[in-house]
């Protein structure tokens, strides 16, 4: 069974309620997937026996011994990340989406692909059983596709140790990683706080996990 813990707002305790969970039950998978701010392996101090790169993007890089600043990439490049700039060709890093097109289109060849891989799935043990979580990089993207991996893995571990149960610490709000995280869950636990905001949150939340076929809705009101 996956019981995923999420909320609409950070802030609200998701993560000691998932804390709570993994302490109460024996042998589970307590799996991190707020891979912006993963925080679980900082309380349990799992041992690490996998360490996996997740390659968020890629990026487009000039090399500026070949290139000829010719200037032809900058008009295909439909992010407007590609410059001159007093006569030299720059590609501005935070623009660019990586669609490779730039690339394919130097005459000279001048340009690479280098993938952002400074993020990482981690894989142990701690103290009530199997632990899996991901932290993405900062500034790196596609947080969706890091969950997706880090479940995947919680799966697979699940598996090869016949443990019955995995508790998912998510990510706050209503993003494409929340999406991932309570995709094909049996149970979802929606944290939340007795504030406006908190009950404004709640009600997106709510709104997200009704569009998925669950067996059972919980509604956890944490009131700190
Ligand atoms: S097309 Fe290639 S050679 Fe021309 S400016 Fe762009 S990177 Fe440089
Ligand atoms: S990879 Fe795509 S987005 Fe990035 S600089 Fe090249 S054309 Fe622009």
């Amino acid at each position: 069974m996956e019981i995923a813990v999420i909320s609409g707002k950070g802030g609200t305790g998701k993560s000691s309620i998932s804390a709570a969970f993994a302490t109460m039950q024996p042998n589970v998978v307590l799996t991190d997937c707020d891979v912006d701010a993963a925080n679980l392996y900082i309380l349990f101090n799992p041992t690490h026996e996998k360490e996996e790169v997740f390659v968020s993007a890629y990026k487009a890089v000039i090399d500026k011994t070949v290139c000829t600043d010719c200037g032809e990439c900058i008009d295909y490049c439909r992010f407007d990340a590609i410059h001159d700039v007093g006569g030299e060709v720059l590609i501005d890093e935070t623009a660019c989406d990586g669609c490779k097109l730039c690339a394919r289109v130097c005459p000279s060849e001048a340009i690479s692909m280098i993938p952002e891989d400074k993020s990482r799935m981690y894989s142990g043990t701690f103290r009530n059983g199997k632990m899996v979580y991901g932290r993405l990089s900062p500034g790196e993207e596609n947080s969706g596709r890091l969950v997706d991996m880090v479940r995947e893995e919680a799966k697979n571990v699940a598996k090869a140790n016949n443990l019955d149960t995995i508790i998912i610490d998510g990510p706050p709000g209503i993003g494409c990683s929340v999406i991932s995280t309570i995709t094909g869950v049996n149970k979802v636990v929606i944290v939340t706080e007795p504030t406006l905001s908190g009950l404004h949150d709640l009600k997106r939340t709510i709104e997200v996990v009704s569009k998925f076929r669950l067996t059972k809705r919980l509604l956890s009101i944490n009131t700190i």
